[in-house]
Formats: structure tokens, C-alpha cells, sequence
């Protein structure tokens, strides 16, 4: 039985801070909107949390968080 090695805390990762959190579009409530990104798939997620409109767009690789978000405001202004 070998023993178990006590997990170690993760190294620091050096991040970018990049804004997660956008203005929504729809009611406009400030920093309520979430962008998360799914890389395997492609796919990128911006959703509201607080009145759930949400927005689905292809990503790249070098996809950020915001290029989903500015995918879903010039969605908006097309239709408008
Ligand atoms: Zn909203």
C-alpha cells in the first residue's frame, strides 16, 4: 500500500485578467452578464444572470470572453 501524497495547492498560473462580466444588453443590469467559453466544442456562452437571455456563438482559439460578448451587442444591433 503505497501512501498517499497530500495534494499540493496549484501553482499560481500567471493570468491575463480579462473582463468576464459584461453589461446586459436586455436589462440592462450592470456586470451580469457571464461569458464562458467551451473550447473542445467551439462554442462561446453569454448569459445574463439576471434576466437568463443568453447568446451562443462560434469561438476560435483565441477567443476571449468579450469577443462573445461583442458577438451578442452586434447580434443585437442587427435585429434591432
Ligand atoms: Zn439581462
Amino acid at each position: 500500500m503505497g501512501k498517499r501524497k497530500s495534494s499540493k495547492p496549484p501553482p499560481k498560473k500567471q493570468v491575463a485578467k480579462l473582463p468576464k462580466h459584461f453589461d446586459c444588453p436586455f436589462c440592462d443590469h450592470s456586470q451580469s452578464v457571464d461569458c464562458t467559453l467551451d473550447r473542445e466544442n467551439g462554442k462561446g456562452t453569454a448569459k445574463c444572470r439576471v434576466c437568463n437571455a443568453f447568446y451562443v456563438t462560434a469561438i476560435h482559439e483565441l477567443s476571449d470572453p468579450i469577443d462573445v460578448y461583442s458577438d451578442w451587442i452586434d447580434a443585437c444591433e442587427a435585429t434591432r
